[in-house]
């Protein structure tokens, strides 16, 4: 037996010549994100995708379906055929249930996409209203319904359905591009990712190790965070790269001075692999003034002879409300796992205004070009499935080759 849900778009909707694109990218992620599941047919119907899943299995899916950004909201639905006595059919049967549910009141809620069908939404909603009250004895309440039937008359089908479940939002990953995303293993890093990925970016993951071996970090919290924000964002790809390069380069850096170097360094090494990545942009979670490292005057030397931009999704957050959303995404538990990450190891205490200088002088001094090749040389590459338990890790610039072809 299958069942249906019908999955709604909101900002997609609005847009202009671009919106088959859109629309052909929330279908793939959406496709993506069920593989594994008995989905028989996702069809596109109105404006709105109608995907048939195996029965037992349709609460999982819409479970799924309701982390894919570019949803606005699903519902199940019963599909009507477009002779009025087949959408009353599937009214009084969600109806019956919501009686058998102890609901007092209804109200019905009917649109029409395709205007060919021959009552329009007022006309529709009134007869079928007279139909259900007389039919169940439960009340017509137009303000405070305890049960809404929601009927969407289509091209070739109508809709029925009763209750809607909110989706993320946003744009479908992939639309916007990709961005290097800079991964700590704390709170702010893995919130900017889905930031990002509600914009329809595509995060690609860099982070810094302080393990003597990359295979030690997939021990760690941080596959924990990447497999759930995997499950927004599908199959994610992780570039790992040693701190050790920089640490033994850098040693007699003035510890006050270190925190923003080594940010400015990251920022560098990130914007190389963006050209290879094809990446048009960088992203962190980054806060204003959260940390001396993070003033206006240090960002701005963290950002110092760039060519991409530096996105900072989270800048005007206030850290509880950066805690509330990891715990909506649910990272916020494995970004609390105690973790030794390389900005524990530099100075807590840096300079709040850098001199640009300082950066200039240090950059040169300590050839962060040549240091920045030495360090990438040495990473490896990761790639996360949601389907699947075991992740391979491979060095970066074999991998990097294939995913520039
Ligand atoms: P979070 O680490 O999640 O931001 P935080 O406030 O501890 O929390 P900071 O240490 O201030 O973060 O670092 C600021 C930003 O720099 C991070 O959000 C992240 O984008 C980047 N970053 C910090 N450490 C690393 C790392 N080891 N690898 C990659 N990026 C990092
Ligand atoms: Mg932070």
């Amino acid at each position: 037996m299958s069942s249906h849900m019908v999955v709604h778009y909101d900002e997609i909707g609005t847009k202009g010549n671009n919106r088959s694109v859109f629309e052909r990218c929330l279908e793939r992620n959406l496709m993506a994100s069920l593989v594994g599941l008995p989905v028989s047919k996702i069809e596109k119907v109105n404006q709105r995708f109608l995907i048939e899943v195996e029965r037992e299995r349709l609460p999982e899916a819409m479970v799924i379906a309701s982390r894919t950004f570019g949803v606005a909201w699903l519902a199940e639905a019963r599909i009507a055929s477009l002779a009025y006595e087949s959408i009353r059919e599937g009214a009084l049967e969600i109806a019956g249930e919501g009686r058998v549910a102890k609901k007092s009141s209804f109200r019905i809620d009917a649109r029409r996409a395709n205007k060919q069908f021959p009552m329009n939404s007022h006309e529709l909603s009134v007869r079928l209203g007279d139909d259900v009250r007389k039919a169940t004895g439960l009340k017509v309440d137009l303000s405070g319904a305890e049960l809404s039937l929601h009927v969407d008359v289509l091209d070739g089908r109508a809709l029925v359905y009763t209750e809607k479940r909110k989706g993320p939002g946003g744009l479908p990953v992939g639309v916007s591009g990709k961005v290097i995303h800079l991964l700590s293993g704390g709170i702010d890093s893995p919130a900017a990712a889905w930031l990002m990925m509600k914009r329809g970016c595509t995060p690609i993951y860099l982070h810094f190790y302080v393990a003597p071996d990359p295979k030690l970090v997939l021990e760690t919290k941080i596959p924990k965070i990447l497999r759930t924000l995997a499950k927004y964002s599908g199959k994610s790809t992780l570039i790992l790269l040693p701190f050790s390069v920089y640490q033994v380069t850098c040693a007699e850096v003035p510890s006050e001075n270190e925190p923003v170097l080594f940010r400015h360094f990251m920022r560098l090494v990130a914007e190389k692999l963006a050209n290879e990545f094809h990446a048009d942009g960088i992203a962190t979670g980054d806060n204003l003034a959260q940390v001396a490292s993070q003033t206006l005057q240090n960002l701005a030397c963290i950002d110092m002879g760039g060519k991409l931009p530096v996105h900072r999704p989270l800048l005007s957050y206030d850290k509880a409300e950066i805690i509330e959303l990891s715990k909506t995404i649910g990272t916020y538990e494995a970004s609390v796992e105690p973790y030794k990450d390389c900005c524990a190891i530099i100075s807590k205490h840096p300079k709040t205004r850098l001199k640009p200088m300082a950066v200039e002088f240090y950059s040169r001094e300590l050839d962060f070009d040549a240091l920045s090749e030495k360090t990438i040389m040495q990473g490896s590459l990761a790639v996360f499935d949601p389907h699947e338990e075991s992740m391979l890790i491979t060095p970066l610039r074999t991998e990097a080759t294939s995913v520039r072809r």
